[in-house]
């Protein structure tokens, strides 16, 4: 089982030498998504060594240029490097045509499918499921609409208690039953419980993404009791005021949701570039949310280790 998130883009805007603009990869149990994809994602995902072909689903949040200008250059190379299995991408319903027009005028044509699914703004909505996870929209509060996203693991199988089933006579497909709950009944009688072979699986985790948004009190409700929840904090609280008419966040108010949401840990990005370091950042982040982190280009979270 894993659970990674490597961030290739922590910065804001403006792209500079150490942070580039807003794009992570996630490896949820061997599901392969992409979550925003700013200019210069490609190269982000070599440099970080992630094999691009495997990514299936890419998300994105809204339509400024710094969470979607490296989707096109991403996908022609997809197609360049002779890509057929199909992609699911999700995003505001403009995006479809903006995709469709930015190929057409060069004449391109992409040697895959592209499975286009519109995002709604309007409340929290399942958009993805497999056996092993799900994939929530929820709306946040920006200048244009814009989506966060959350996803979860389902609830595992029971463990099996491998010392407890050394010389008993089981065979290999009465495994699967213990680990659903079952128990095993043997042809002489014998009557295995369930409970008595397997220890309690390990609790479901769910990453929760917010970027970009004002503080908004509704998030702690759509991520609550998260592992991990990355939260964009734009500006340092001497900037408020830049972050309410820009509808973004400071330290603080990620904080603050962080702490409403009863996460259990806080990764923040999305910094503006006007700052040289992000000490500042940490401090006030701490001061509300002890388990509070800043995120880098190239930071491997994993859920696991939280
Ligand atoms: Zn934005």
């Amino acid at each position: 089982m894993n659970f990674t998130v490597t961030i290739l883009g922590s910065g804001a805007a403006l792209p500079t030498l150490n942070r580039m603009p807003s794009s992570q990869y996630i490896n949820c149990n061997n599901r392969h998504f992409l979550i925003d994809c700013a200019e210069g994602t490609q190269v982000q995902l070599r440099k970080y060594k992630v094999h691009f072909q495997k990514i299936s689903h890419i998300f994105i949040s809204h339509l400024h240029g710094d969470h979607y200008f490296g989707l096109v250059g991403l996908l022609s190379s997809m197609s360049l490097l002779g890509r057929e299995k199909e992609i699911h991408l999700f995003g505001p319903p403009e995006l479809e045509g903006i995709l469709k027009t930015q190929l057409e005028y060069g004449g391109s044509r992409l040697s895959f499918k592209i499975n286009f699914h519109s995002l709604s703004f309007h409340a929290k909505e399942k958009i993805h499921e497999d056996d092993v996870l799900e994939v929530y929209s929820f709306p946040l509060k920006h200048k244009v609409p814009t989506c966060g996203f959350l996803i979860k693991e389902k609830p595992k199988l029971l463990k099996i208690d491998s010392d407890k089933l050394k010389d008993k006579n089981i065979e290999i497909e009465h495994y699967k039953m213990l680990q659903n709950g079952q128990d095993i009944q043997l042809e002489n009688g014998t009557l295995y419980r369930y409970q008595e072979f397997t220890l309690p699986p390990h609790p479901p985790m769910s990453y929760a993404y917010c970027s970009d948004t004002k503080k908004d009190l509704k998030i702690p409700e759509f991520i609550e009791n998260c592992t991990v929840l990355y939260h964009e904090a734009t500006f340092l609280k001497k900037d408020k005021s830049i972050a309410n008419s820009t509808m973004h966040s400071t330290t603080i108010d990620a904080a603050n949701i962080a702490s409403l949401g009863k996460v259990k840990s806080l990764y923040v990005g999305h910094l503006s570039s006007r700052y040289r370091s992000d000490e500042q950042h940490l401090l006030e982040l701490k001061e509300v949310f002890k388990n509070s982190n800043v995120a880098y280009d190239g930071l491997i979270i994993d859920l696991f280790k939280q």
